[in-house]
């Protein structure tokens, strides 16, 4: 199977990067859930890739996950993992965090509505094999892009790309709320420069949405292990409000979809103009 794709510039290369980690949709043959696969797919950002996907037109790469989120979660860190999953012993360090107590760490646990997402216990060698097959590429695909880019320029900017359920669901810090267009997350000031936070905050406000910052999502693990902007490396969480361009129950496209994505083409123009001025 293909983790990813990585989607080179068309023009000369800017010092810009984005992601999208759970947008993937290629449902390997031994993920055995065990809810229909309709009620699965709420775990995915679907189409989340095709809204960015003029990011090559502007010198930037986006690199893709193909996988399901659902079946390894590459923004969660590898230790976040539920122990009651498992058939045996898991032979690494183990850390499951708040995400792992809700049912969605490394692996979910649960799908769509807290219902469980297996029959059965898993092996520890399918979850070694969904690691090295899945998440560790992914990984190195995004680290390898952002270090190219910050040796050419001494710096780069990241975008962690994703959408998010219009309102908070049994497996959200925040049920019953519905979110605001955009939530941006930089795990509170930590993983880019506070210009970069609020340059795509005045941005998207002056497009005509309402944005959020760090409230409910602050940014996980990609952020976290790529954001060091002590050595000029910014990275960004963007949430986007699933309202604004898809069915959440169908997953269609809405007639919102077009014109986002027009919007998002005026936010990568304008982070296009901000990463030349500081190179
Ligand atoms: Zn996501």
């Amino acid at each position: 199977m293909r983790a990813l794709h990585r989607n080179d510039p068309v023009s000369a290369p800017i010092a810009l990067v984005l992601d999208s980690p759970h947008s993937g949709t290629e449902y390997p043959d031994d993920f055995d859930h065990l809810p229909p696969r309709a009620v699965v797919r709420q775990a995915e950002d679907t189409h989340v890739a095709e809204l960015y996907a003029a990011a090559p037109r502007f010198g930037a790469t986006l690199v893709e996950a193909l996988f399901p989120r659902a079946y390894i979660d590459p923004n969660r860190a590898l230790a976040d993992m539920d122990a009651a999953l498992l058939a045996e012993p898991w032979p690494g360090p183990l850390s499951a965090s708040h995400k792992s107590e809700l049912g969605i760490g490394l692996i979910w646990r649960l799908a769509h509505g807290g219902v469980p997402m297996y029959a059965r216990a898993l092996t520890v060698a399918e979850v070694e094999r969904r690691i090295a097959q899945c998440y560790e590429p992914y990984h190195a695909a995004v680290a390898a892009a952002l270090d190219e880019r910050h040796r050419q320029f001494g710096a780069v900017w990241h975008i962690n790309c994703h959408s998010m359920p219009a309102v908070g669901d049994v497996m959200s810090d925040d049920p019953g709320r519905p979110r605001a267009d955009f939530v941006l997350g930089d795990r509170d000031g930590s993983t880019c420069e506070a210009e970069m936070t609020a340059f795509v905050a005045a941005t998207l406000s002056d497009l005509g949405y309402d944005v959020a910052i760090n409230d409910p999502y602050k940014g996980v693990e990609l952020v976290r292990r790529h954001g060091r902007p002590a050595e000029r490396r910014h990275s960004l969480q963007i949430e986007i409000n699933r309202r604004l361009y898809m069915d959440e129950r169908t997953l269609a496209k809405t007639a919102g979809f077009a014109t986002l994505r027009a919007n998002v083409e005026r936010l990568l123009t304008a982070l296009a103009s901000y990463v030349r001025a500081r190179v």
